[in-house]
């Protein structure tokens, strides 16, 4: 006869393959709604098993009352936001829900402090003999301080992306010699609590994690924001690994550590796509000297109007049309979409060029695009467009910034220097699409604005792209 507890373990194991399914489902389009499916069912299987496990070790009516009154809360919190949830407001919402798992690590924390203060002495003297009470006070402090900085690196990057904090980097005087002195003071701390478990360490390693997480992410400049979260992912990953320990959890253990690798790994290639120095990035923008630079006086700007706008595509031979984030908040996709059937019926050649950044979120356009049904073979990467801008009769810019900022390219003081961006400043005409001049996620000031070839056409995307194609349907060509 097996016993129920045999019978749980044996469901961790469902889970976590199921979690492995989940996440190779997850890295292709063909295959990402099973891989969501494995990965709904996984967490359904860990979540009873789990609950099955309480009551078999013999929790208390009232624990078992609290556990099914904290999930329902959570599931339904959960399930409310994630209907109302706009794409353009999916990184925030990922960035709060890892600042939970922080959380959830440095209560884990602190009662596994808490638990072996209060064992008897029986128990404890059989850890110590054992000499697991080192092993242990180690998980709790390591625990914690990835736990805490997770909580706070989170919550910072929630409210730069929700813009309710500047998205400009933080440069306090010293701030390299703050994080190795932080770093430092960690490792001493540690040794400390592990020869001699006392609350004020633990208290101070709480502090100072979250100083740490803090002061990690508001040291990274807006530009850099996607691969912090994908960098947070993996911290909220190597938290709940660090609460396996504690708990004695396995299944805690293999997921945590299947987000912790995943997301360093996702990091790690988002770095090398922004040609950004991935230690310098978790080090929270280690080395990086340079400040946003908005003093520089780039000259006037040019506007224009829509029937212009419509005259200039009905005579183009090229049109490249590089979306951004404005695209998304205007929800301008549709019109975008029409404009381009309407201009290939005059036997203009429409491409679009897509930043991997561009956006909220890694393959944000490209979702926007498919759902307004543009055709997959004028939907191009950046790396396959960019070498025929220069070729390109007219670029239209339809709610970016950043990734079209020459800046990045020209100018090694700015602080998005280095990161590849889409060259739109070499085609013959440049329309931007945008309603101010104010500048980008980045909060970095655009010179493509002020180039000879480019003009403005202020307004909100959706509105002007379809007076554009009323237009075009009233013009003779
Ligand atoms: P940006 O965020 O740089 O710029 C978007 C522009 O859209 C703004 O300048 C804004 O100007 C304009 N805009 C906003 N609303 C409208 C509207 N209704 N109509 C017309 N224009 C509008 O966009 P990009 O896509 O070029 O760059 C993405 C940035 O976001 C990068 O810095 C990237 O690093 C960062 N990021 C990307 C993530 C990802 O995974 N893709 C995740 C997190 C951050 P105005 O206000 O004048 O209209």
């Amino acid at each position: 006869m097996i016993s129920i507890e045999s019978a749980a373990y044996a469901a961790y194991i469902v889970a976590a393959l199921l979690f492995i399914l989940a996440l190779a489902g997850l890295s292709k389009h063909e295959t990402a709604k099973a891989g969501n499916t494995f990965g709904i069912a996984g967490m359904t299987v860990a979540l009873v098993a789990t609950v099955v496990l309480a009551v078999d070790h013999g929790v208390s009516g009232f624990g078992l009352i609290l556990l099914a009154g904290f999930m329902l809360v959570g599931a339904l919190i959960g399930l409310q936001r994630a209907s109302v949830v706009q794409m353009t407001g999916m990184p925030e919402l990922i960035a709060l829900l890892h600042s939970f798992v922080g959380l959830a690590a440095v209560l884990v924390g602190w009662n596994g402090y808490l638990h072996v203060e209060h064992i008897d002495g029986a128990e404890a003297r059989a850890l110590g003999e054992q000499g697991m009470l080192g092993i242990h006070s180690a998980e709790v402090f390591i625990g914690l301080f990835i736990g805490a900085v997770t909580f706070t690196g989170s919550v910072v990057a929630y409210l730069k992306l929700s813009a309710k904090m500047k998205a400009s980097p933080l440069m306090l005087p010293g701030k390299n010699f703050l994080n190795l002195a932080a770093l430092v003071a960690f490792v001493t701390l540690t040794v400390w609590f592990v020869i001699e478990p006392q609350l004020w360490l633990l208290a101070a390693v709480t502090i100072l994690a979250l100083g740490v997480g803090w002061h990690l992410v508001a040291s990274i400049g807006g530009g850099d924001m996607p691969v912090v979260v994908s960098m947070l992912n993996s911290y909220s990953g190597w938290a709940a690994a660090a609460s396996g320990f504690l708990l004695a959890n396995d299944l805690l253990i293999v997921t945590g550590a299947l987000v912790g690798s995943s997301g360093a790994y996702l990091s790690y290639i988002m770095c090398k796509a922004m040609n950004r120095s991935f230690i310098s990035v978790i080090a929270g923008g280690f080395g990086l000297v340079t400040g946003p630079d908005d003093e520089a006086d780039y000259g006037e700007h040019r506007e224009t109007n829509v029937e212009t706008v419509a005259e200039m595509l009905s005579t183009a031979d090229s049109v490249v049309i590089t979306p951004g984030y404005g695209m998304a908040v205007a929800q301008a996709q549709h019109g975008v979409a029409e404009l381009t059937r309407k201009l290939r019926e005059r036997g203009v050649d429409v491409r679009f060029g897509i930043h991997p950044v561009a956006g909220r979120l890694p393959g944000h356009m490209n979702v926007l695009l498919a759902e307004a049904k543009v055709p997959y073979d004028i939907v191009l990467e950046m790396d396959e467009i960019n070498d025929d801008l220069a070729n390109t009769s007219v670029v239209l810019v339809i709610g970016a910034n950043d990734t079209v900022n020459p800046a990045a390219a020209e100018d090694p003081a700015s602080p998005i220097a280095g990161m590849p961006v889409l060259a739109v400043w070499e085609a013959g005409n440049v329309i931007v699409f945008k309603r101010s001049m104010a500048s980008g996620y980045a909060g970095v000031q655009n010179p493509l604005f002020f180039r000879d070839n480019t003009q403005m056409l202020f307004g909100d995307a959706k509105t002007r792209i379809d007076e554009i194609v009323g237009a075009l349907a009233g013009a003779r060509v």
